[in-house]
């Protein structure tokens, strides 16, 4: 079964058990800088942009390392040309968010403090390209990179910085009011790259927006959350397809072409030993139809219990970017929790909420 990816980026390899990304845009960044301008020396530039690589990828590590401080595991690292994102594995505490956001942008500093030195600040003055030393190029780079991730805009280290100020001065909703800051900060940079005819600005300051936007709505969804239990959200097994462990690829293939449910169960009695994906069905029919479902290799799924709270499952399914869970009620299998059916289930539970407060208030309202 194919783990959850994100779209758009590749894995690279790791560091320090982290695995590291990179997001395509960055590859395009790239290649731009290596092939796309008129630099006398394409050598030169490919050092400058395996340089800049480092330094944001130093950038990354430091919030790894301060997470694990926090004692907060990071899943992966994603580089992306504006910077990057470790992805860290628990919301921590605002304070730790603090720490956690600003020792990036600090380790850019480092890095800018490091080179000044080296750096002929007469010759940044003046705006020739050509005559930027490597050093030179780097430090404004560094300074750049702190300057851009201290933004107040989420997901960048600014506006994670923002919020966690906001939660420590008892505002109320601080994702909800840093992400409003967000889309206000995405807006003026949209104009500012319409104004300045900046393609570039104008491609940062929609996936900024995008990341805001996902951010606001992965907090909202554990504000509805907290009112549920598995039970809620999951689809009982009474509603779902099961295969035994001795149902060959071929045969599970004719029943999956004609249902529409992405992931199978496979049973062995009474127990679960696993969950196929459909294109995962597809794609073994090709190679060894006659194969029993069970000698697959089958990834583990983890289970939980019916009676736990939903957010309980949010973090679970976030933690281990498993699709699904298995649901149990003392011991036994009797259903499914599908992250994506979830993240719908909270989106609808969220709405009607949010309507019958609305109603509420216009019942309320004193004639
Ligand atoms: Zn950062």
């Amino acid at each position: 079964m194919n783990p959850k990816r994100s779209a758009w980026s590749l894995e690279m390899g790791s560091i320090a058990s982290i695995p590291v990304r990179v997001h395509v845009t960055f590859l395009f960044l790239l290649v731009w800088l290596a092939f796309g301008t008129d630099a006398p020396s394409p050598m030169r530039e490919a050092g400058f942009v395996i340089l800049v690589f480092t330094c944001v990828l130093a950038h990354e590590l430091s919030h790894a390392l301060m997470a694990k401080r926090f004692g907060i595991q990071t899943k992966e690292i994603t580089l992306y040309p504006f910077g990057g994102i470790a992805s860290i594995m628990a919301q921590p505490s605002p304070k730790g968010e603090l720490f956690i956001s600003i020792v990036g942008p600090i380790t850019n500093l480092i890095i800018a403090a490091g080179l000044y030195p080296f750096t002929d600040i007469g010759a940044l003055t003046n705006k020739d390209l050509s005559t930027f030393t490597l050093v030179d190029r780097l430090f404004i780079t560094n300074v750049g990179l702190a300057l851009f991730n201290l933004l107040p805009a989420l997901p960048m280290d600014g506006g994670r910085v923002a919020r966690a100020i906001l939660s420590l001065l008892n505002v109320k909703q601080p994702t909800r009011v840093a992400a409003r800051l967000s889309q206000g900060i995405c807006l003026i940079m949209g104009v500012a790259a319409l104004a300045l005819e900046q393609p570039m600005l104008l491609i940062i300051a929609f996936i900024i927006f995008f990341g805001a936007v996902q951010e606001y709505v992965r907090a909202e969804a554990r504000i509805v959350a907290v009112a549920f239990t598995v039970r809620d959200a999951m689809i009982p097994r009474a509603r779902l397809e099961t295969f035994t462990h001795g149902t060959t690829v071929s045969k599970a293939l004719r029943i999956a072409l004609t249902s529409l449910q992405p992931l199978y169960p496979i049973m062995h009695g009474e127990r679960v030993i696993g969950i196929i994906h459909r294109d995962d069905i597809l794609e073994h029919a090709a190679t060894q139809p006659d194969e029993y479902l069970g000698s697959l290799t089958l990834q583990e799924v983890p289970t939980i219990d019916v009676e736990a709270p939903l957010s309980a499952a949010f973090t679970t399914l976030e933690e281990t970017g498993t699709p699904v869970l298995i649901v149990t009620h003392n011991g036994e299998f009797i259903g499914l929790l599908v992250h994506d059916r979830l993240s719908d289930f909270l989106l609808l539970q969220g709405l009607r909420d949010k309507r019958s407060k609305d109603n509420d208030a216009e019942w309320s309202t004193p004639l």
